[in-house]
């Protein structure tokens, strides 16, 4: 696999910058063609993993989140840090409906909501240091434009 691209972008921790940075991770992506549903796969899940550290992991408090993403020819790896409060058990955070924070009206999908747009999802997380989630999209092969 060849790494045609890659970004490094570190945010303060704060609610209005899960938009900007679903729209720079999109605008990211752009130089590999991808179909409007990958784009909006991708935003969705990078809203989903930048709001966790926003609300979870900083549990809104201050904090840096690091946003990283590589591109190559057919796939896109990004990754979305925090140094904030952990999380105990992984996988148990990533069961559907699961949260713990039900009292602020959230639904528990968003790992879930990220699995099911992107093609790999990973979570690793350590108590009171952070937690890093890994995701992966291959984007759909397309015949050249010339063929
Ligand atoms: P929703 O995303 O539907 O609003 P949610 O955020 O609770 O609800 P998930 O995104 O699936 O659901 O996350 C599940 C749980 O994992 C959270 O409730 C929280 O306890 C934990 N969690 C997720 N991301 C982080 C993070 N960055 N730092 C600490 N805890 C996290
Ligand atoms: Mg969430």
């Amino acid at each position: 696999m060849n790494l045609l691209n890659e970004m490094f972008l570190t945010i303060p921790s704060l609610s209005k910058n899960q938009a900007f940075a679903r729209s720079v991770v999109a605008a990211f992506c752009v130089s590999a063609n991808p179909t409007l549903e990958e784009i909006n796969d991708i935003k969705t899940a990078v809203s989903e993993a930048v709001t966790n550290c926003v609300v979870h992991g900083y549990r809104s408090g201050e904090g840096k989140i690091e946003i990283s993403a590589k591109l190559y020819e057919d796939t896109v790896e990004i990754e979305i840090k925090d140094y904030g409060v952990g999380i105990s058990d992984t996988a148990k955070a990533m069961q559907p409906f699961f949260t713990t924070k039900p009292e602020q009206e959230r639904s528990g999908m968003g790992f879930t909501v990220m699995q099911a747009f992107m093609d790999e999802v990973k979570i690793s997380s350590e108590k009171d240091k952070g937690t890093t989630v890994f995701m992966k999209k291959i984007f759909e092969k397309k015949e050249p434009l010339d063929a």
